[in-house]
């Protein structure tokens, strides 16, 4: 599947969440089932050759990517979640947003110290929160080797961002 019939398969749906927003829905991608394949196929062939122990996938969207981009790569794979979300002992990271502060957090103990990840989510945009989770698996002494994304919007600067903090990174389509 190219590119472009990738992009065919997501929905661009207008004013949400709020006004003046276009929202990429990757719903439509996930319940097509040759675009789902494509996906995780792309996905798994830019991750294989940096062999990583573990795949990081952002909530929400990342954890149906990255969990099954983990079994196509052989890993386990971690959740990182908003503030609040995880039964267990913590560890989480303070980001700023364009309006306010937002918090990620992941289980204290599961990423280990060393471990080489691949950080995966369906979208980057600004770019804001996969740096801070990238931060987060860096301050659990684990290296980030690459983050992975279905979709990027390049106007808005996320990869450059990632490329300046030093992570690899990639996407499908724009
Ligand atoms: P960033 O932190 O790079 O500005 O925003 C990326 C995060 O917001 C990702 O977790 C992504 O899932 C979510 N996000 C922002 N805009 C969109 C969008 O238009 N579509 C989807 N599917 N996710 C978005």
């Amino acid at each position: 599947m190219t590119p472009d019939e990738l992009k065919s398969l997501v929905r661009a749906i207008p004013d949400f969440p709020k006004p003046g927003i276009q929202f990429r829905d990757v719903t439509t991608l996930l319940a097509d089932p040759a675009g789902l394949k494509a996906v995780i196929d792309g996905l798994a062939a830019i991750a294989r050759p940096v062999d990583a122990d573990l795949v990081v996938g952002i909530e929400a969207r990342g954890f149906i990517l990255g969990a099954a981009l983990a079994v196509a790569l052989g890993t386990g794979f971690v959740p990182v979640r908003k503030a609040g979300k995880l039964p267990g002992k913590t560890v989480g990271i303070d980001y700023v947003l364009e309006y306010g502060t937002d918090r990620l957090e992941i289980h204290a103990g599961q990423v280990p110290v060393g471990a080489r990840a691949i950080l995966v989510d369906d979208l980057i945009a600004t770019g804001g929160t996969a740096l801070a989770a990238a931060q987060l698996l860096r301050e659990q002494g684990a290296a980030v080797e690459m983050a992975l994304f279905a979709i990027d919007l390049p106007e808005l600067g996320g990869m450059n961002a990632l490329k300046a903090d030093g992570v690899a990174a990639s996407a499908l389509m724009d």
